[in-house]
């Protein structure tokens, strides 16, 4: 139902481009911070067996899913055919996964020979994996995390020193959060959209 919603949404008069500019900003700021703590610890993703491009992130908001629509309708029709059927296939193969109750790890369909074809539109999630980090959600305590298996191995466990770092190193992601839901907050209210959303890149393909 809500799939059918966003596709009206799609439909409607576009009204979300100013949106969309003020999610680039958030976004540099994202992978200015990435970068500064990576360089920190040292750590260059350079791929991994266990690749983040397999994991079933779920992303929740209207502005991301109409930015990554943005950069799809700017990639030529042949690439959109092909990706197009990919997240349909990926759909596909989840359902039987989640059926059988299993963890399937499938490729994201924008995944082309270990690239992101959407690498400057890609999600916030995408963008933030990998570094140990905390966040702090409303009315609760910083819970900290740490980083991915590759992040592990190549930086011996440093991840587990977070307490200890100093600040140039200390990932943050609540401000980013903060940024994204205020953004998120007014372009709902613009566009009238209520509903919850809880899609993976694939299902937000298949109804670009
Ligand atoms: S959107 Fe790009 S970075 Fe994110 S999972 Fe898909 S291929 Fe990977």
């Amino acid at each position: 139902m809500t799939h059918q919603r966003l596709i009206d949404l799609n439909l409607r008069v576009n009204v979300q481009s100013d949106f969309l500019n003020r999610l680039q900003p958030v976004y540099a700021q994202m992978d200015r911070k990435y970068r500064q703590v990576a360089d920190f610890y040292q750590f260059h993703c350079t791929g991994c067996d266990d690749n983040c491009c397999k994991t079933h992130f779920h992303h929740h908001t209207v502005i991301e899913y109409l930015y990554l629509r943005s950069g799809y309708n700017t990639l030529p029709a042949d690439k959109r055919k092909r990706i197009r059927a990919d997240a349909d296939e990926v759909c596909r193969k989840r359902r039987v996964a989640d059926a059988q109750m299993l963890n399937t790890r499938i490729m994201c369909p924008l995944n082309f020979d270990s690239l992101c074809v959407l690498y400057a539109h890609r999600p916030m999630i995408c963008r933030l994996h990998g570094l140990p980090h905390e966040l702090c959600k409303p009315g609760a305590k910083a819970i900290q995390s740490p980083g991915c298996d590759a992040f592990f191995k190549q930086c011996q466990g440093k991840s587990l020193l977070y307490n200890q770092v100093d600040n140039l190193a200390k990932f943050d992601r609540t401000p980013f959060y903060r940024q994204i839901a205020l953004l998120e907050q007014e372009l709902r209210k613009t566009v009238e959209f209520k509903w919850k959303i809880k899609m993976t890149v694939s299902e937000m393909i298949v109804t670009f």
